[in-house]
């Protein structure tokens, strides 16, 4: 969470921030079966945008073409430029991974010297959500140009989540490519997506060795 902050300009929250007003591109939910003790279990999921492949909610709602599926890449893009702030996104997103900017974002005095020159910061009321790394996706392009080169190395275009993750508990790579690890891993009979009934195509997989993890995700919350 903390190097996707960093890596992407997202402001420290405001004091008056809550749960539900602050920006956090990805965040990290406890989440338990709600058994006793004996038969109790957890486990961390991270949750972010899931990069939807189809109907895209964010991407249909919009008044404002603010939000856009690049076919190319699979990446749902926020155009922070033309966002007026009108939240649909956020209500049309089934998995809460949109964020709305209530305040200017303000650095602690000094540390402005420290954001990240790839990222434009986004200001006062616009959305904003993961857009897998984008300024990593730039710099990948542009040095692969320089080389002489269409397609990006293996290994040069990594978000900044994976590239942190100390467990390597989350793995980055191209899904239509059958030979890549991510595509092997969203094969296994432990990978599930969340919300598959919505028909919205995430591009994110997770696996569990855990049955009841795996139900979870599947099932749409009723409240
Ligand atoms: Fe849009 Fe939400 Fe899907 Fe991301 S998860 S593409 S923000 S609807």
């Amino acid at each position: 969470m903390v190097s996707c902050a960093v890596e992407n300009n997202v402001a420290p929250a405001e004091r008056k921030a809550s749960e539900r007003t602050g920006v956090t591109w990805l965040r990290v939910y406890p989440v338990s079966n709600g058994e006793p003790f004996a038969t109790h279990d957890m486990v961390y999921i991270p949750m972010t945008c899931q990069q939807c492949g189809e109907h895209t909610p964010c991407v249909s709602v919009c008044p404002q073409n603010a939000v856009e599926l690049d076919p190319a890449t699979g990446i749902v893009a926020q155009i922070p430029q033309r966002c007026l702030g009108c939240r649909y996104c956020m209500t049309a997103c089934p998995y809460h991974a949109r964020y709305f900017n209530w305040w200017d974002p303000q650095w602690p005095k000094g540390t402005e010297v420290l954001l990240n020159p790839d990222v434009a910061p986004r200001m006062r009321g616009v959305a904003e959500k993961c857009n897998f790394c984008h300024g990593r996706l730039h710099t990948a392009r542009t040095k692969a140009a320089a080389e002489g080169k269409r397609d990006i190395a293996p290994g040069d275009y990594i978000p900044a989540c994976a590239e942190s993750c100390p467990a390597r508990a989350i793995v980055f790579g191209d899904l239509a490519d059958e030979s890549s690890e991510v595509s092997r891993l969203s094969r296994s009979n432990e990978a599930f997506q969340f919300l598959p009934k919505l028909g919205t195509a995430p591009k994110l997989f997770y696996t569990s060795s855990k049955e009841w993890v795996r139900n979870m995700a599947g099932k749409v919350p009723t409240t």
